[in-house]
């Protein structure tokens, strides 16, 4: 079993119910945080609180919500401190990725990735940042990307969107230097996930390459020639959780086993 260095800390983690976000609310779980999941479809969701309620002593809850809609994040935010208390740990993980060249691209197109990958950041913060601020202890970490570190073709709005997380972390970071809460991101490269599945999928109707082939393709955009796992991911989401993390505010960590320039 885990150490529970997280017991009695109540975390909000955005896009809780597959993929990296699910990976990273079961690790927070076995590390002892009481874990709210917040993603639009409740089924899932409502899924891993009971998985997880059957595995560990603490409570979990399900607040169904699209995070791009203000007045959704404000009641499952207040759903989740009503069963769960202040918040104490946040977890900016929900996004979205769609590819198309800027000539093409249509405001709203442009706008929805703005929204889902940094807004909903801002929308989520505002709800929890008061009680760490409080508590005079917190964690934020948002769940960039390499996009974030650099641009990537046909992916400008994704790329401008987590280039923007990455001004809200350093930004947020010195704002909050000395309150005890700390503010991250971290960068993954390629993650074996569905929002790479759908990825291989757009590419596949279009180029007609087999999903194998793109695949392996995307794999060895990574430094080192594979996908990361969800885990993976979540291991250092919950490192920057840890109460020793304490000196670790601002940063963007690349996770790509290898420098990303
Ligand atoms: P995923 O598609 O498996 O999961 C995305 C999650 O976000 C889902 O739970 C989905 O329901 C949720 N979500 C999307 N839009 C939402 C909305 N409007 N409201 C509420 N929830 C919403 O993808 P993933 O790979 O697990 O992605 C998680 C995060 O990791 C994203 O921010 C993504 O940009 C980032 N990321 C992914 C990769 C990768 O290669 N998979 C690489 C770098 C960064």
């Amino acid at each position: 079993m885990a150490e529970q260095t997280l017991a009695n800390r109540h975390a909000v983690v955005t896009g809780g119910g597959k993929g990296i976000g699910e990976a990273i609310s079961r690790r927070l779980a076995a590390m002892g945080a009481s874990v709210t999941v917040i993603g639009r479809t409740p089924e899932p969701l409502r899924a891993l609180v009971e998985e997880l309620s059957s595995e560990h002593p603490q409570s979990f809850f399900a607040a169904p919500a699209d995070v791009t809609d203000e007045a959704l994040v404000e009641s499952a935010f207040a759903a989740a401190r009503k069963a769960l208390g202040p918040i104490a740990i946040l977890i900016n993980n929900a996004g979205a990725a769609d590819s198309v060249p800027l000539a093409k691209m249509e405001t709203a197109r442009w706008q929805a990735m703005l929204d889902v990958n940094l807004t909903s950041a801002f929308f989520c913060t505002h709800r929890a940042l008061p009680n760490m601020l409080e508590a005079g202890w917190g964690r934020i970490v948002n769940v960039a990307s390499v996009a974030g570190l650099t641009g990537y073709a046909y992916v400008t709005a994704y790329c401008a969107a987590k280039h923007g997380m990455i001004g809200l972390t350093r930004a947020l970071a010195a704002e909050t230097a000395g309150s005890g809460v700390t503010v991250n991101a971290v960068c993954p490269g390629y993650v074996d996930t569905d929002l790479v599945a759908q990825s291989v999928e757009r590419i596949r109707e279009k180029t007609g390459r087999s999903g194998d082939e793109i695949k392996q393709h995307i794999a060895e955009q990574n430094p080192m020639g594979r996908m990361l796992t969800p885990e993976e991911v979540a291991s250092a989401v919950t490192w920057l959780c840890d109460p020793e993390q304490a000196m670790i505010s601002g940063a963007s960590l690349p996770l790509t086993g290898s420098e990303v320039f």
